[in-house]
């Protein structure tokens, strides 16, 4: 796996004791350093056109103007520096660089990831909300269709613990982006009903698939076996994104998640499977995950899932409230 990262993103300050902090990139780089995986793509910021592909030019200014003045509580979950526009502007970047090189060919061992902060999942297309400001996966995802001949259509996977109201609402209308989110039902921002599914030309084109806290490996592999795999494999898209949070892992301090760090791997394998199927290149973009060593080492099996190793597959089955949720999904996406 490539990686892309920039010293950059340690600029976005968010005051002490913010979950959301720089800490997080240096856990993640330390993990990796003991992997052996000490070189990174570095990538130009987004510009302003790149960034209005899924934002009003108002919010862009308004964030803009917000950090000149020097920034501060944007609500009190999002705060900003002096510093954070550019770095916004540079974690979305590195979003672009990490799906147009998977466009480009880079696969396998090479399978970009890019490890950029802010996150971006929760930015709307005229608000910034819960830790972001920029939508880093909506951004890059119409990058490589406005960019790459060879991309009309790009599916999402938000495996993030909380609902990505934000690329959802971005692309909600939009039938060339398949959103699809597995969340923690009642936790922030509280969207992502099962019956939130797209509107208008974009309808069917959003799946949202909220499961009851103390969900774990072998629910959200269920999950996407049985209901993202088929709505990808019939969406058929040029490029497939992992929003890639790791706020649902079992030891994350703001969820009450069960993935194991083994799990990742796991669904990482599942992803790379799905990706090889329908032939579309696959990028991964980092969104939450607070708790800094459990952060770390899923990063860091995700790398090594790419570097071969083999995960290690419970094939217990999942509880009966799960099996019936994927059902009801099934139906209501007419799988
Ligand atoms: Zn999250």
């Amino acid at each position: 796996m490539q990686f892309g990262y920039s010293e950059r993103c340690l600029d976005h300050d968010t005051g002490p004791r913010h979950p959301e902090s720089p800490d997080r990139m240096r856990a993640i780089r330390e993990a990796l350093k003991e992997r052996h995986c000490v070189s990174y793509v570095d990538a130009d910021p987004a510009d302003e056109a790149a960034i209005e592909r899924a934002h009003d030019p108002d919010h862009v200014d308004a964030i803009r103007e917000f950090c000149e003045d020097g920034g501060g509580e944007w609500d009190p979950d999002t705060i900003a520096g002096p510093e954070t526009y550019e770095v916004a502007l540079k974690s979305a970047g590195l979003a672009i660089w990490a799906a147009e090189a998977a466009v480009d060919g880079a696969d396998g061992r090479d399978t970009p990831f890019a490890i950029g902060r802010p996150p971006g999942h929760h930015a709307e297309s005229d608000e910034a909300m819960g830790f972001c400001f920029f939508n880093n996966a909506a951004v890059a995802a119409r990058a490589a269709i406005a960019t790459r001949e060879s991309v009309d259509r790009v599916a999402i996977w938000d495996w993030d613990v909380h609902h990505g109201n934000g690329t959802q609402e971005i692309c909600y209308d939009d039938p060339d982006v398949f959103y699809a989110s597995t969340h923690e039902a009642g936790l922030y921002p509280g969207t992502g009903d099962i019956e939130e599914t797209g509107e208008g030309a974009g309808e069917g084109t959003t799946m949202n698939i909220p499961l009851s806290a103390g969900c774990g490996d072998t629910e959200y592999r269920h999950t996407f076996d049985e209901a993202i795999t088929p709505a990808i494999r019939r969406f058929d898209p040029d490029l497939f994104l992992i929003s890639a949070g790791f706020d649902a892992h079992r030891h994350d301090p703001i969820s009450r998640m069960r993935i194991s760090t083994e799990g990742y791997a796991e669904l990482t394998d599942a992803v790379r499977e799905l990706a090889d199927d329908v032939d579309a290149p696959l990028a991964f973009i980092l969104e939450g995950g607070y708790g800094l060593d459990t952060l770390s080492e899923s990063v860091a099996v995700v790398h090594e899932t790419f570097d071969g190793r083999e995960p290690v597959v419970d094939d217990a089955e999942p509880t009966d409230e799960v099996a019936d949720l994927v059902a009801e999904l099934r139906d209501i996406h007419d799988l």
